[in-house]
């Protein structure tokens, strides 16, 4: 899921008989793709790539990757990667990867963003960390046929959600394709959701604001559903 940091990571761990990777990217914000050229097997011959990701109506999928993959931006292009690189548009799709559905839909956010939604076998695992549901209905939190992104997140036993700021924050950012945290908790309550994971904290909030922040909107609320704050190297078992 996205090209962050963090699947810098990842390539470095990930077993070497692994030879057909997918990545599901959301969108070509920077913070999405800044580790994708960095990625270990886009650069193994042996290893398939598959890169999905929203098509626009301005400029291709493949055209935007390919800017980033170019000087001066990154010095290698997209098509001298030397693994078998395969890209795929999607729109509102559905689509599988071997045992996996996967179900992507546009969502509110600056630029063509997609949400994704995972099903294997009963298990549903949403995908959404750049999302601003407030913007998506005129009444939210009450519509939720209306309500952008519902279709990815409802009743999902795993939710990844934007939770970039505080009330008192966002009310000075709407319209930049963010939410507080306390519209990402009415939209996992909305969309009926098992457990939620609150991500995508904005850069300058620290460790203790992001407590506080989550003992505010969370702690005593009796929420009748799972609220955690994501950080590096969680690992969740279904
Ligand atoms: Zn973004
Ligand atoms: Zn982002």
């Amino acid at each position: 899921m996205d090209g962050g940091s963090g699947i810098i990571r990842l390539g470095r761990n990930l077993p070497e008989n692994i030879k057909e990777v997918n990545i599901l990217l959301t969108h070509l914000h920077l913070d999405h793709i800044m580790g994708l050229g960095y990625f270990s097997p886009l650069y193994d011959p042996d290893c398939k790539v598959k890169i999905w990701g929203p098509s626009g109506s301005m400029e291709s999928f493949i055209s935007k990757l390919m800017r980033y993959f170019s000087p001066p931006l990154f010095p290698v292009r997209l098509k001298e990667l030397p693994a078998d690189i395969q890209i795929n548009e999607i729109e509102n799709t559905t689509f599988n990867i071997n045992d996996i559905t996967v179900i992507s839909e546009y969502i509110c956010h600056p630029g063509p963003t997609v949400g994704y939604r995972c099903e294997i076998d009963n298990i549903i695992i949403s995908y959404m960390p750049d999302h601003e549901p407030l913007l998506g209905s005129s009444n939210f939190p009450n519509s939720a046929e209306w309500c952008s992104g519902f279709n990815i997140a409802k009743e999902a036993d795993l939710l990844f959600h934007d939770a970039q700021y505080d009330s008192a924050e966002y009310d000075r950012r709407i319209g930049w394709g963010h939410c507080s945290i306390k519209d990402a908790i009415e939209f996992g309550n909305l969309s009926k959701v098992k457990k939620m994971v609150l991500f995508h904290h904005d850069p300058t909030n620290s460790d203790e604001q992001l407590e506080a922040m989550f003992n505010e909107n969370v702690e005593n609320k009796n929420l009748n559903f799972v609220v955690v704050m994501g950080k590096e190297n969680d690992v969740f078992f279904l």
